[in-house]
């Protein structure tokens, strides 16, 4: 058989060297790099180590005291430390009285699956050319981020950023070149940003950037200092040096109200397009909206208008 066996004893199953291995088969020994003889008298949680799923354990573990069989997707440790992930499929053996001695695991090394799902998941999340998180990864992460934040009542901003005659660079130096200035920018902007805020590529040379923690004055800055930045940092493209400048539109969450992401972003994008409008090269901050409490607290007459 290509997969691993072990037979373990039923009984006990608690305590430092339970339950007992019994038997492996050689694939087993070619998985883990333990021989028979020193496996055998063991038991299977010698496999395990700092980064096995401990609710997975606590779910085997508890199916086995029930004599009931489990499947499970685990990752166990080779001799030599290497990980590796098993699908593991335990079932209790009977004697001739029918009485369950024993249990059997069948284990498939699902590594290479296990790599290549979490690859397509890493795809599925970034953009290829970036590097920064995708439209839809983005968007998720901000969803997330403003129910976060409206639950705690934490501030939260937006900037919208595009770069400016984006065109302009890829009709004169070539497409290369502003794919080029794409991964330069994401650069930049990394540098700048801080641990906790994140900059997605929402499409072309469009990108967003939320920080949380920071108010529509806080998140200006960030967003100066950014315009600054990209400015200062001219792209060498061959032996051409490309100056590259964005504009951008900044937001802020109302803590109390009722904007949310969509809202959030529409005025970061408006703020963005006064920006372009300004003459580009710099930033535009949304008004900032009234929240719903604040908006009860003044006159009737100005209420209405809100
Ligand atoms: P503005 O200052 O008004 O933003 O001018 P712009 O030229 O940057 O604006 P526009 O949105 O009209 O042009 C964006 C261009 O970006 C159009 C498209 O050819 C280019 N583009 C979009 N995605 C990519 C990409 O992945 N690589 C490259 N090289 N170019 C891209
Ligand atoms: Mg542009
Ligand atoms: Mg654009």
């Amino acid at each position: 058989a290509n997969d691993a066996i072990v037979i373990a004893k039923a009984k006990p199953l608690e305590g430092p060297n339970s339950p007992e291995i019994v038997f492996v088969n050689p694939a087993f020994s070619q998985i883990t790099g333990y021989a028979f003889d020193e496996i055998v008298g063991r038991t299977p949680r010698v496999l395990q180590g700092p980064e096995t799923c401990r609710k997975t354990l606590d779910r085997i573990g508890a199916a086995v005291r029930q004599l009931q069989p489990v499947r499970a997707e685990l990752l166990n440790y080779a001799k030599d430390g290497r990980a590796y992930w098993i699908e593991v499929n335990i079932v209790p053996l009977r004697n001739k009285s029918g009485r369950i001695t024993h249990f059997a695991s069948i284990q498939r090394d699902i590594t290479a699956h296990k790599h290549m799902e979490q690859q397509l998941q890493e795809l599925a999340r970034v953009d290829a050319l970036t590097g920064a998180p995708n439209r839809r990864h983005f968007l998720e992460c901000l969803r997330d981020e403003v129910r976060r934040v409206q639950r705690y009542r934490r501030p939260l901003a937006f900037l919208s950023l595009d770069i400016d005659h984006f065109k302009k660079i890829n009709d004169t130096y070539g497409h290369a070149a502003g794919d080029a200035a794409l991964r330069h920018l994401a650069m930049v902007c990394a540098g700048v940003l801080r641990q906790n805020d994140v900059c997605g590529r929402l499409g072309g040379e469009e990108f967003g950037i939320f920080v949380p923690e920071t108010n529509l004055s806080g998140a200006e800055l960030v967003a100066r200092r950014l315009r600054a930045r990209i400015e200062d940092s001219p792209l060498r493209f061959g032996r051409h040096t490309l100056a590259l400048t964005v504009s951008i539109g900044v937001a802020a969450l109302m803590q109390q109200g009722k904007n949310g992401t969509e809202q959030l972003m529409q005025d970061a994008d408006e703020a963005m397009y006064r920006a372009k409008n300004a003459g580009r090269n710099c930033v535009e901050v949304a008004p900032p909206r009234l929240a719903e409490s604040e908006a009860q607290t003044l006159s009737p007459s100005v209420t209405t208008v809100v």
